[in-house]
Protein backbone atom coordinates (compact mmCIF):
# COMPACT_ATOMS: atom_id res chain seq x y z
CA UNK A 1 0.00 0.00 0.00
CA UNK A 2 1.79 2.89 1.24
CA UNK A 3 5.25 2.77 1.04
CA UNK A 4 8.28 5.25 2.19
CA UNK A 5 11.71 4.99 1.37
CA UNK A 6 14.42 6.76 2.67
CA UNK A 7 12.33 10.27 2.66
CA UNK A 8 14.16 13.53 3.39
CA UNK A 9 13.04 16.89 3.25
CA UNK A 10 15.51 19.77 3.67
CA UNK A 11 15.40 23.94 4.12
CA UNK A 12 18.24 25.42 3.39
CA UNK A 13 20.96 23.71 6.24
CA UNK A 14 18.04 22.36 8.36
CA UNK A 15 16.99 18.83 7.50
CA UNK A 16 13.35 18.80 8.49
CA UNK A 17 13.13 15.07 7.73
CA UNK A 18 15.86 12.76 7.65
CA UNK A 19 16.52 9.67 5.14
CA UNK A 20 12.63 8.00 6.73
CA UNK A 21 11.21 4.60 5.61
CA UNK A 22 8.41 2.65 6.34
CA UNK A 23 5.47 0.66 4.96
CA UNK A 24 2.04 0.12 5.41
CA UNK A 25 1.19 -3.04 3.99
CA UNK A 26 -2.67 -2.55 5.10
CA UNK A 27 -4.81 0.62 6.38
CA UNK A 28 -3.83 1.01 9.63
CA UNK A 29 -4.50 4.03 12.24
CA UNK A 30 -0.98 5.14 12.49
CA UNK A 31 0.20 8.04 15.28
CA UNK A 32 3.35 10.02 14.72
CA UNK A 33 4.42 11.12 18.01
CA UNK A 34 7.81 13.62 18.95
CA UNK A 35 8.33 16.64 19.95
CA UNK A 36 7.76 20.01 18.33
CA UNK A 37 10.19 20.49 15.28
CA UNK A 38 10.81 16.88 15.06
CA UNK A 39 9.38 16.58 11.37
CA UNK A 40 5.81 15.29 11.92
CA UNK A 41 4.36 18.13 10.08
CA UNK A 42 6.72 18.18 7.26
CA UNK A 43 6.49 14.30 6.67
CA UNK A 44 2.74 14.37 6.04
CA UNK A 45 2.86 17.28 3.94
CA UNK A 46 5.07 15.05 1.60
CA UNK A 47 2.43 11.93 1.53
CA UNK A 48 0.12 14.71 0.62
CA UNK A 49 2.37 16.60 -1.87
CA UNK A 50 1.86 19.84 -0.22
CA UNK A 51 5.43 19.95 0.11
CA UNK A 52 7.89 18.47 -2.80
CA UNK A 53 10.28 16.12 -1.39
CA UNK A 54 14.11 17.00 -1.46
CA UNK A 55 15.00 13.13 -1.99
CA UNK A 56 13.12 9.54 -1.37
CA UNK A 57 10.28 8.34 -2.83
CA UNK A 58 6.29 7.31 -1.70
CA UNK A 59 5.05 5.31 -3.41
CA UNK A 60 1.29 4.33 -2.92
CA UNK A 61 0.06 0.95 -4.56
CA UNK A 62 2.99 0.80 -6.75
CA UNK A 63 2.56 4.47 -7.98
CA UNK A 64 5.04 6.70 -7.12
CA UNK A 65 3.40 9.84 -5.91
CA UNK A 66 6.25 12.04 -5.11
CA UNK A 67 7.08 12.45 -8.98
CA UNK A 68 3.12 13.38 -9.64
CA UNK A 69 2.60 16.57 -11.13
CA UNK A 70 -0.48 18.96 -12.65
CA UNK A 71 -3.73 16.76 -12.61
CA UNK A 72 -2.52 13.75 -11.17
CA UNK A 73 -0.92 15.36 -8.67
CA UNK A 74 -4.11 17.12 -7.69
CA UNK A 75 -6.10 13.78 -7.91
CA UNK A 76 -3.32 11.97 -5.34
CA UNK A 77 -4.60 15.28 -3.29
CA UNK A 78 -7.40 14.56 -3.11
CA UNK A 79 -7.17 10.75 -2.30
CA UNK A 80 -5.36 11.99 0.64
CA UNK A 81 -7.55 14.01 2.37
CA UNK A 82 -5.82 16.34 5.09
CA UNK A 83 -7.07 17.63 8.37
CA UNK A 84 -5.40 20.62 9.85
CA UNK A 85 -5.44 21.60 13.69
CA UNK A 86 -7.01 24.94 13.06
CA UNK A 87 -9.87 23.32 11.28
CA UNK A 88 -9.07 25.80 7.92
CA UNK A 89 -12.66 25.93 7.38
CA UNK A 90 -14.07 29.15 5.74
CA UNK A 91 -15.65 31.02 8.64
CA UNK A 92 -18.31 33.02 6.74
CA UNK A 93 -19.44 30.16 4.86
CA UNK A 94 -22.09 27.87 6.00
CA UNK A 95 -21.16 24.43 7.40
CA UNK A 96 -22.68 22.27 4.22
CA UNK A 97 -20.65 24.45 1.76
CA UNK A 98 -17.63 24.06 3.13
CA UNK A 99 -18.06 20.19 3.29
CA UNK A 100 -18.82 20.73 -0.69
CA UNK A 101 -15.73 22.31 -1.15
CA UNK A 102 -14.21 18.49 -0.71
CA UNK A 103 -15.44 18.15 -4.15
CA UNK A 104 -13.58 20.96 -5.45
CA UNK A 105 -10.81 18.42 -6.77
CA UNK A 106 -13.46 16.92 -9.26
CA UNK A 107 -15.53 19.68 -10.56
CA UNK A 108 -14.86 21.35 -13.46
CA UNK A 109 -13.70 25.31 -13.26
CA UNK A 110 -17.19 26.86 -14.19
CA UNK A 111 -19.49 24.69 -11.63
CA UNK A 112 -16.39 25.56 -8.96
CA UNK A 113 -16.60 29.51 -10.07
CA UNK A 114 -20.49 29.50 -10.10
CA UNK A 115 -20.60 27.23 -6.84
CA UNK A 116 -22.81 24.43 -8.64
CA UNK A 117 -23.31 21.46 -6.71
CA UNK A 118 -24.90 18.59 -8.04
CA UNK A 119 -28.18 17.24 -5.96
CA UNK A 120 -26.46 14.19 -5.11
CA UNK A 121 -23.53 15.74 -4.04
CA UNK A 122 -25.70 18.22 -1.46
CA UNK A 123 -27.56 15.19 -0.18
CA UNK A 124 -24.10 13.43 -0.15
CA UNK A 125 -22.55 16.11 2.63
CA UNK A 126 -25.52 16.24 4.67
CA UNK A 127 -25.34 12.36 5.09
CA UNK A 128 -21.94 12.91 6.15
CA UNK A 129 -22.72 15.74 8.31
CA UNK A 130 -25.36 13.60 9.75
CA UNK A 131 -22.97 10.50 10.20
CA UNK A 132 -20.59 12.35 12.42
CA UNK A 133 -23.42 14.32 14.35
CA UNK A 134 -22.78 17.54 13.26
CA UNK A 135 -26.63 17.64 10.48
CA UNK A 136 -28.30 20.23 12.66
CA UNK A 137 -25.62 22.76 12.02
CA UNK A 138 -25.47 22.32 8.30
CA UNK A 139 -27.23 25.70 7.43
CA UNK A 140 -25.08 27.99 9.99
CA UNK A 141 -21.82 29.44 9.58
CA UNK A 142 -18.73 27.27 10.00
CA UNK A 143 -17.54 29.76 12.68
CA UNK A 144 -20.97 29.53 14.58
CA UNK A 145 -19.80 26.19 15.76
CA UNK A 146 -17.55 24.86 18.79
CA UNK A 147 -13.86 23.68 18.00
CA UNK A 148 -14.87 20.34 18.23
CA UNK A 149 -18.12 21.08 15.83
CA UNK A 150 -15.81 22.80 13.08
CA UNK A 151 -12.91 19.38 13.54
CA UNK A 152 -15.76 17.10 12.74
CA UNK A 153 -17.29 19.30 10.11
CA UNK A 154 -13.54 19.48 8.38
CA UNK A 155 -13.21 15.67 9.43
CA UNK A 156 -16.61 15.50 6.88
CA UNK A 157 -14.93 17.60 4.25
CA UNK A 158 -12.57 15.42 3.97
CA UNK A 159 -14.81 12.04 3.50
CA UNK A 160 -16.49 14.25 0.84
CA UNK A 161 -13.25 13.44 -1.19
CA UNK A 162 -13.51 10.18 -0.28
CA UNK A 163 -10.00 9.55 0.31
CA UNK A 164 -8.06 6.18 0.69
CA UNK A 165 -5.93 7.74 3.40
CA UNK A 166 -6.72 10.85 6.32
CA UNK A 167 -4.02 12.86 7.23
CA UNK A 168 -4.31 14.55 10.87
CA UNK A 169 -2.21 17.06 11.45
CA UNK A 170 -2.69 17.60 15.35
CA UNK A 171 -6.12 17.28 15.03
CA UNK A 172 -7.28 17.39 18.62
CA UNK A 173 -4.18 20.06 19.64
CA UNK A 174 -6.63 23.21 20.14
CA UNK A 175 -9.81 21.18 21.43
CA UNK A 176 -10.91 20.40 25.28
CA UNK A 177 -10.41 16.79 26.75
CA UNK A 178 -14.59 15.92 25.93
CA UNK A 179 -14.36 17.30 22.02
CA UNK A 180 -10.27 15.85 21.73
CA UNK A 181 -12.01 12.49 22.13
CA UNK A 182 -15.28 12.96 20.18
CA UNK A 183 -12.84 13.82 17.15
CA UNK A 184 -10.61 10.77 17.88
CA UNK A 185 -13.55 8.59 18.46
CA UNK A 186 -15.09 9.63 15.21
CA UNK A 187 -11.37 9.09 13.35
CA UNK A 188 -11.04 5.66 15.07
CA UNK A 189 -14.86 5.02 14.10
CA UNK A 190 -13.61 6.16 10.44
CA UNK A 191 -11.05 3.43 10.13
CA UNK A 192 -12.68 1.06 11.48
CA UNK A 193 -15.97 1.02 9.58
CA UNK A 194 -14.81 2.60 6.26
CA UNK A 195 -11.30 0.35 6.02
CA UNK A 196 -9.44 3.78 5.38
CA UNK A 197 -6.11 4.75 6.76
CA UNK A 198 -5.90 7.35 9.34
CA UNK A 199 -2.41 8.76 9.59
CA UNK A 200 -2.32 11.19 12.66
CA UNK A 201 0.20 13.60 14.07
CA UNK A 202 -0.51 13.62 17.78
CA UNK A 203 1.55 15.69 20.62
CA UNK A 204 0.27 13.63 23.56
CA UNK A 205 1.14 9.27 23.79
CA UNK A 206 -1.77 8.84 25.66
CA UNK A 207 -3.60 9.51 22.69
CA UNK A 208 -1.19 7.25 20.15
CA UNK A 209 -1.45 4.70 22.65
CA UNK A 210 -5.28 4.31 23.34
CA UNK A 211 -6.62 4.97 19.64
CA UNK A 212 -3.60 3.60 17.32
CA UNK A 213 -2.45 0.55 16.08
CA UNK A 214 0.91 1.74 14.88
CA UNK A 215 3.47 4.28 16.69
CA UNK A 216 6.02 6.05 14.69
CA UNK A 217 8.14 8.16 16.88
CA UNK A 218 10.63 11.05 15.40
CA UNK A 219 13.04 12.76 16.81
CA UNK A 220 14.90 15.41 14.92
CA UNK A 221 13.92 14.65 11.53
CA UNK A 222 14.54 10.99 11.88
CA UNK A 223 12.40 7.89 13.18
CA UNK A 224 13.32 6.48 16.36
CA UNK A 225 10.68 4.15 17.14
CA UNK A 226 8.75 2.16 15.11
CA UNK A 227 5.88 -0.15 16.66
CA UNK A 228 2.57 -1.15 18.68
CA UNK A 229 1.51 0.82 21.57
CA UNK A 230 2.62 -2.21 23.71
CA UNK A 231 6.12 -1.53 22.54
CA UNK A 232 6.13 1.75 23.56
CA UNK A 233 7.79 1.53 26.67
CA UNK A 234 8.85 3.99 29.23
CA UNK A 235 12.54 3.85 27.81
CA UNK A 236 11.17 4.19 24.31
CA UNK A 237 9.41 7.36 24.78
CA UNK A 238 12.06 8.43 26.38
CA UNK A 239 14.28 8.17 23.30
CA UNK A 240 11.64 9.61 21.38
CA UNK A 241 11.04 12.75 23.43
CA UNK A 242 15.02 13.18 24.78
CA UNK A 243 14.70 13.21 29.17
CA UNK A 244 13.74 17.05 28.93
CA UNK A 245 10.20 18.43 29.62
CA UNK A 246 8.96 17.63 26.27
CA UNK A 247 8.84 13.98 27.64
CA UNK A 248 7.42 14.29 31.09
CA UNK A 249 4.40 17.35 29.37
CA UNK A 250 3.63 14.21 26.53
CA UNK A 251 3.57 11.23 29.24
CA UNK A 252 1.54 12.85 31.92
CA UNK A 253 -1.06 15.10 29.72
CA UNK A 254 -4.75 13.71 30.27
CA UNK A 255 -5.57 15.86 27.42
CA UNK A 256 -8.33 12.70 27.20
CA UNK A 257 -9.59 11.29 30.08
CA UNK A 258 -13.02 10.01 29.96
CA UNK A 259 -14.39 6.90 28.97
CA UNK A 260 -15.28 6.06 24.95
CA UNK A 261 -18.90 7.78 23.46
CA UNK A 262 -20.35 6.59 20.98
CA UNK A 263 -20.26 9.29 17.88
CA UNK A 264 -21.12 8.12 14.74
CA UNK A 265 -24.93 8.55 16.17
CA UNK A 266 -27.25 11.32 16.50
CA UNK A 267 -26.86 10.94 20.06
CA UNK A 268 -23.53 13.00 19.97
CA UNK A 269 -23.85 16.58 22.17
CA UNK A 270 -24.27 18.89 19.43
P1 LIG B 1 6.68 19.14 13.91
O1 LIG B 1 5.47 18.97 13.06
O2 LIG B 1 7.19 17.84 14.45
O3 LIG B 1 6.53 20.18 14.98
P2 LIG B 1 7.79 20.40 11.57
O4 LIG B 1 7.69 19.41 10.47
O5 LIG B 1 6.79 21.50 11.62
O6 LIG B 1 7.87 19.65 12.97
O7 LIG B 1 9.23 21.09 11.50
C1 LIG B 1 10.45 20.37 11.39
C2 LIG B 1 11.58 21.33 11.13
O8 LIG B 1 11.44 21.90 9.83
C3 LIG B 1 11.64 22.49 12.11
O9 LIG B 1 12.99 22.78 12.37
C4 LIG B 1 10.98 23.60 11.33
O10 LIG B 1 11.47 24.85 11.75
C5 LIG B 1 11.40 23.31 9.90
N1 LIG B 1 10.43 23.77 8.90
C6 LIG B 1 9.17 23.29 8.73
N2 LIG B 1 8.56 23.92 7.70
C7 LIG B 1 9.45 24.82 7.21
C8 LIG B 1 9.43 25.77 6.13
N3 LIG B 1 8.34 25.92 5.36
N4 LIG B 1 10.54 26.52 5.93
C9 LIG B 1 11.64 26.36 6.70
N5 LIG B 1 11.74 25.48 7.71
C10 LIG B 1 10.66 24.72 7.98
Amino acid sequence: MLEIKNLTKSFGNNTAVKNVSFTFDRPMMVGIIGASGAGKSTLLRMINRLADVTSGVISYDGIEVSKLNGKQRRNWQSDCAMIFQQFNLVPRMDVVSNVLHGTLNKRSTLATLFNLYSKDDILRAIEILDRLGVSAHASKRAEALSGGQQQRVAIARALMQDPKIILADEPIASLDPMNAQIVMDTLRQIHDQDNRMVIANLHTLDTARRYCDRIIGMRQGAVVFDGTPDQLTTEAAREIYGADNSFSEAATSTEIREPAMPVMANAVPA
